[in-house]
């Protein structure tokens, strides 16, 4: 498994057999295609967890290239033809099975895939719906979505390794760490992750346990970051973990 930087903060996530490949939300083919014929690999399935741009813009030129079958949410707009998928769904492929989750909140019908059957860990693609240290702005959906979402992302196991679809986790983190100044686990997080972008590598894919442990926005029950959220919205009912959620969401989207 690995990801192919796209665009300035793009991961195109391919898992591969040796013979075989699975790509999540190709936002452009070329990353792809340069990638299968260096590995000598065929594509077998395009998985796509939302409909916007930088998730789908490669879709239709990889499928005409290599007539691999697309997946994507039932309830968006998407290139024609593709598998509508919904919760409950499962595609397969490299004789893996990846189920799929509904977490509406960035878009909404936002899908994720997860996999549990890999040898090692579990895999999530989560799109745009969780990053490592944050998650994705709420275009279309609501907070309580969000919270419903993030929830059930989750309570996944605490190895699966969290794929997500951008290399947002430094400016994540530099929030997070003004919500949660004394959290040390996220002090830790941070120190590792800067060390990682400074050697030119991505910092994904990030852990269940650890996002659980160091990402305000999978913390909304905690008294530190309910009271943190209060400070910023002094209105915030601090035991609402909606409320808290939809007040960090919004002091992110002013935080520089
Ligand atoms: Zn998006
Ligand atoms: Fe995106």
């Amino acid at each position: 498994m690995l990801p192919l930087p796209a665009f300035t903060d793009n991961y195109i996530w391919m898992l591969h057999d040796g013979r075989h490949a699975v790509v999540v939300d190709p936002g452009d083919a070329a990353p792809v295609l340069l990638a299968l014929r260096d590995m000598g690999l065929s594509l077998q399935a395009i998985l796509v967890t939302h409909h916007h741009g930088d998730h789908v813009g490669g879709v239709s030129a990889l499928r005409d290239a290599t007539g691999a079958a697309v997946y994507g949410p039932a309830g968006e707009s998407m290139p024609e033809p593709l598998t509508r998928l919904r919760q409950g769904d499962s595609v397969s492929a490299l004789g893996l099975r990846f189920a799929v989750l509904d977490v509406p909140g960035h878009t909404a019908g936002h899908i994720a895939y997860y996999c549990a059957n890999m040898d090692g860990a579990p895999l999530l693609f989560c799109g745009d719906t969780l990053f490592s240290g944050g998650c994705g702005r709420l275009f279309e959906g609501t907070p309580a979505q969000m919270q419903a979402s993030l929830d059930a992302l989750a309570a996944l196991p605490g190895d699966t390794r969290v794929c997500c679809a951008h290399e947002y986790t430094l400016s994540n983190l530099k929030f997070a760490q003004a919500v949660e100044p004394h959290n040390q686990a996220l002090r830790d997080y941070a120190s590792q992750c800067q060390a990682l972008r400074q050697a030119g590598r991505p910092t994904l894919p990030s852990r269940m346990a650890t996002e659980r442990a160091i990402n305000p926005f999978l913390r909304t029950r905690e008294a530190t970051v309910a009271q943190a959220a209060r400070s910023f919205d002094a209105q915030v009912n601090p035991h609402q973990a909606v409320a808290v959620l939809a007040a960090l969401r919004q002091w992110k989207n002013e935080f520089r």
